[in-house]
Parts: structure tokens; sequence; C-alpha cells
């Protein structure tokens, strides 16, 4: 079909529909060619810079669920009017799945995988995401994970069973390794049906057989390379880590899942009900969140509405999550 842009077809309908450009066409194709132009969908990266590292946020999409299992102690009548304050649904919530590409030197270094189709159909956008910005996964040097729930190990493995990230290793914090990989968990912690908990286990397992041979294990506090620290920020699963991200003076600090989203879990001191050890990954919140706060870096949470960078403020009774402007 010739490709019939706007201004011919106003210049057609300038001469009136009888004109010769215009003749036999249906009513409304105007419309409709013009619609074809745009592109479907919004952007799903998002570039920035931290010091000499290039960053882009590569979304692989979004998962959810009650709210309730994102803010577990959170009394019923204030976590509704929290939600309705801030015009969200009260009986879903929507996580976002920002992973993060970093150029380090010669380096592309993948922080978390995301889900893949692990955690529900919206996952899984990340290797369209790559190619968007003219990459794709044998571009990456190496994944680092935060921690081994599914959402943040999914994409590894590809739907037959071959290892996503053919060129990259993959490091992985050691103590979720022995809890997830080498153990049976029991999650019955986790305050959901027993057949999520069974398939959250088996997607964990699955997503990291493909790598199981190579993964290089860390322990949480180490340095991964120049540039690239990770955090200990344990409670959330046992080897869970927070990223620290720097070069020439800049910062960015990757809070992985100490919280789930700004409006229940910073703005409001509820606990993420996933946590395994509720006490330990409060003191680590507390900690990461009071210096993310005194040294008021820039912030970026994986699953925080897209890109998902801010900053921490201390208030009175607690913090406050200030989203960052968007950068063109
Ligand atoms: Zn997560």
């Amino acid at each position: 079909m010739p490709t019939i842009n706007r201004r011919t077809i106003m210049l057609g309908a300038a001469a009136g529909a009888s004109g010769a450009l215009l003749s036999g066409l249906p009513s409304g194709l105007a419309t409709a060619q013009t619609a074809t132009t745009m592109p479907a969908g919004n952007a799903g990266f998002y570039r920035f810079r931290i010091g000499d590292i290039a960053a882009t946020v590569l979304s692989d999409g979004v998962i959810g669920g009650p709210p309730r299992v994102y803010a577990g102690d959170a009394p019923e009548a204030e976590l509704e009017e929290v939600l309705r304050r801030a015009f969200l649904p009260n009986d879903h919530l929507t996580l976002n799945l920002n992973t993060v590409l970093l150029e380090i030197g010669e380096r592309r270094v993948l922080l978390e995988a995301g889900a893949g189709a692990t955690m529900g159909p919206n996952g899984g956008r990340l290797f369209d995401n790559l190619r968007a910005i003219g990459l794709t996964a044998d571009d990456i040097d190496l994944v680092v994970i935060s921690h081994t729930h599914p959402d943040h190990v999914g994409n590894l493995r590809t739907a037959d069973g071959e290892r996503a990230f053919r060129r990259a290793n993959v490091m992985a914090p050691r103590a979720d390794w022995a809890f997830f990989v080498d153990g049976e968990p029991d999650l019955s912690y986790m305050p959901v049906p027993p057949e999520f908990r069974q398939r959250f286990a088996a997607n964990i397992k699955r997503s990291l057989e493909p790598i199981a041979r190579e993964v290089e294990l860390y322990e949480a506090g180490a340095e991964i390379l120049p540039g690239l620290t990770t955090l200990s920020a344990a409670g959330h699963t046992p080897g869970m880590a927070a990223f620290l991200v720097h070069s020439a003076g800049d910062q960015l600090l990757l809070t992985a899942d100490l919280a789930y989203h700004p409006v229940v879990n910073i703005d409001r001191p509820w606990r993420p009900g996933p946590d395994r050890d509720g006490e330990t990954a409060a003191v680590a919140r507390r900690r990461i969140f009071d210096r993310a706060a005194a040294d008021r870096m820039l912030v970026l949470g994986f699953h925080y509405p897209f890109p998902g960078l801010g900053r921490i403020l201390r208030t009175d009774t607690g913090y406050a999550w200030v989203p960052a402007g968007w950068q063109f």
C-alpha cells in the first residue's frame, strides 16, 4: 500500500473528497494512515550517566499482585487510604522491572536479569529494549544479580532452556545460591498461596540451571569491578545485596528489593511481606536509606515506577521518595 503522509492527505482534502489523490479511498483512511506512522507504545529505556559510566535503564516490563503482599504489616484501612490518595487501585499494585545496563570502560554490565515469563505475562521486554538501543543479549559481558528471586533471574534462561546471555559471566550472592538453589527452601513465610510458592521456588532453580556450572558467587559487600560495589542488604533473602555505582565523584545507589513501591515502603514504613527475616531486612533498609538521604544520593529502585530514579528524603517520621526529573 502506498504511504500517504499527513501533508498529502491535507492537500487532498483541500482539493475536495473527489480530488484525484483521495478518489476511491474509504473515508477514515486518512486517520488510520497517520496512526500507523506512530510507534506502538512508549520507550522502555532511559539513559543517564554516573561520572564516566553510561547507564541505561532497560525495562523488562511489569509484574504485580495484591497490595497486601507488598505492605505486609500495614493496617487495612490505612493501606486503602494511602493507595486511594496515590490514585492506585486497592486490589492490584504494579511493580516495574528496571534492569540497568552499565558501560564501564569496555565492559557491558547488566544489573538484574528481569523476570521474563516467570511472574506473569507482562515481563520479558528486556530483549526488545536491548534491541531498541542497538544491542542483543550477546553484547552483555557480565550480569550481576542482587538476589535470586524469579523476577531478578527469569531472563537468564531462554524459552528452550539455553543460556540467554551466551557470552556473559553471571554473578549471584553466595548465601542466596545456598538457600534457593542448593537447598530446598521452606518458603512458608511468604504471604502467598502454596501453589504460588511452589512455582516461585521451581522458577528460581529452572532460571538458574543453564548458568549453574559457570556462575560466580559473591559475598554481599564485595567490589564487583572498579566503579561497581555491592552492599550487604540481607533480610529480604539471605544474601540480597544493594549496588553502589560510583565514578568521578558521582554515585548511584540501587536498592534491589529493600522497597517494592515508594508509596508503601518509603513514604510509609510498611514491610514487604516476602521479607524472609523481617527484622534484619528492616535494619538493612534503615541503614541504606539513611545513607542515601544523608549523602543526597541518586537512587534507583528495581520495582519503582519506570525509570525508577529519585532520591530519599529523611522526614520527621521516616522517609519520603522524591522522583528525579526526566532528562531529555
Ligand atoms: Zn523483586
